[in-house]
């Protein structure tokens, strides 16, 4: 049987659940997200990293007057026609302190930067450009400027009525200054999404408790909700749940009726889906995936409804670098669209490999590494060592990944290869 998010997927050129290209899975997972729809008002200081709700349109023009670009002398261009003049000084303005008269012909102004431009002024002279210029007049050498230079005019940066910002807009630093002078000071916005996780493995042990033969630390929701913090979300930790269909079916109810999106780790493995595959069917639609990628081959994903709540669900694997690698590259954008906003592109630098690197071809690859420029500025990259994907220490070490294309074969030392900066993210 077909379900909706398996036609929605299906549909995705070459969509094949068994061996998914990186790139196919993610094309499938954007088609498959709907955003939320709930708002809220905040106040501009703390609007940053929270989506636009709705187009700011600005209510002026910025700036609101012609203003001088420069410390210097506001002149009608027409008295630049004749040649050199000398034009008498009436008056002065300063930034906050116009000059209130109209400027006549053979006239000027002294103006600062930032001042409006008088009535009748359509030039500034810069003030290092003026020879014999005493308190009551200046001389202009010829062609030195043209009418209109140094005015900056009314509504350059933003004109009145004009959409300064759009709706979906993940706010930014200058975006909030770019708010303010528009004397904006309260948004609306999306509100926050929340995101539900937990661990599952019989072998997990949380902080505190004693670390049981074979056991180890659950890390795995420390990374996560350190992730979704930096990516603006309100975490929600669940805890660790045993590898039991019950437990973990109670669980999900639970995270879907708070959730907007749920994130699990572990056991989404060959063996560990089977169990959970007819149990997550009563809940929702869920694909098993198996990504031609390393780390992080297996993953789960879907939508999981509760109550009347739909959440959308990754199961990611459960080893520590997986988590990061499926996060980073699959949950990142499907969070970014669900708070109602285009994922910020993941910039690529392009770095000479000091290591060879084995490389199957079939498989994306991510390597951690370490990205360094030389004194020349040339980008070079080393592998941090074992690449293991329970390696944790070496996602530390490293400051980003290096990617290796589906069809790449080995890279020799010298070549240039791809890395990702992990960008504040990781
Ligand atoms: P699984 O995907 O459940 O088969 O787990 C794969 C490996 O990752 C096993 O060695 C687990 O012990 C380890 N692992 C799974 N979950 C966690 C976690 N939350 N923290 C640390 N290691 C984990
Ligand atoms: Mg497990």
């Amino acid at each position: 049987m077909s379900s909706p998010l398996n036609q929605i997927a299906g549909a995705v050129d070459g969509y094949t659940p068994d061996s998914l290209r990186v790139e196919v899975a993610r094309d499938a997972i954007a088609r498959c997200i709907t955003p939320i729809t709930d708002t809220e008002a905040v106040p501009l200081r703390q609007a940053l990293g929270r989506v636009l709700a709705t187009d700011i349109v600005s209510p002026i023009n910025v700036p609101a007057h012609d203003n001088s670009a420069m410390d210097g002398y506001a002149l009608r261009g027409s008295d630049l026609l004749a040649g050199e003049q000398t034009l008498r000084i009436v008056g002065r303005a300063f930034a906050g302190h116009p000059y209130r008269q109209e400027v006549r012909p053979g006239e000027c102004v002294r103006i600062m930067t930032g001042a409006v431009i008088p009535r009748g002024c359509d030039s500034v002279l810069p003030h290092e450009l003026a020879t014999g210029a005493s308190a009551q007049s200046v001389t202009i050498p010829a062609n030195l400027i043209r009418p209109g230079a140094n005015r900056r005019l009314a509504g350059e940066d933003v004109p009145a009525g004009a959409v300064a910002l759009p709706r979906g807009r993940l706010l930014t630093p200058s975006d909030l200054g770019l708010i303010a002078s528009l004397g904006i000071g309260e948004l609306s916005v999306m509100r926050r999404l929340r995101v539900a996780f937990f661990s599952t493995g019989d072998e997990l042990r949380s902080i505190g408790q004693p670390l049981d033969e074979g056991c180890v630390y659950d890390s795995n929701r420390y990374t996560l909700q350190a992730m979704l913090g930096r990516a603006g979300c309100e975490g929600i930790d669940l805890g660790v749940v045993r590898d039991d269909p019950a437990s973990l079916e109670t669980t999900l109810r639970a995270a879907c009726r708070q959730a907007d999106v749920i994130i699990t780790t572990g056991g989404v493995s060959a063996g560990d889906a089977d169990y959970t595959a007819d149990m997550m069917a009563r809940l929702g639609d869920v694909l098993f995936w198996k990504i031609a990628m390393r780390p992080g081959r297996p993953m789960a994903f879907g939508r999981l409804g509760c109550d009347g709540h739909e959440a959308l669900f990754f199961g990611l694997p459960g080893n520590p670098v997986a988590v990061m690698a499926t996060f980073y590259f699959f949950a990142r954008d499907a969070i970014y669209r669900r708070m109602g906003t285009t994922p910020p592109v993941l910039p690529v630098v392009r770095a000479i490999s000091t290591d060879t690197i084995r490389k199957r071809p079939g498989r994306t690859e991510y390597q951690r590494g370490v990205l360094d420029y030389d004194a020349n500025g040339v980008a070079s990259v080393r592998l941090t060592g074992a690449q293991g994907s329970g390696i944790l220490s070496s996602m530390s070490e490293a400051n980003g990944m290096v990617v290796l294309d589906h069809d790449a074969g080995d890279i020799a030392a010298g070549q240039p290869v791809g890395v990702i900066p992990f960008n504040g993210l990781i």
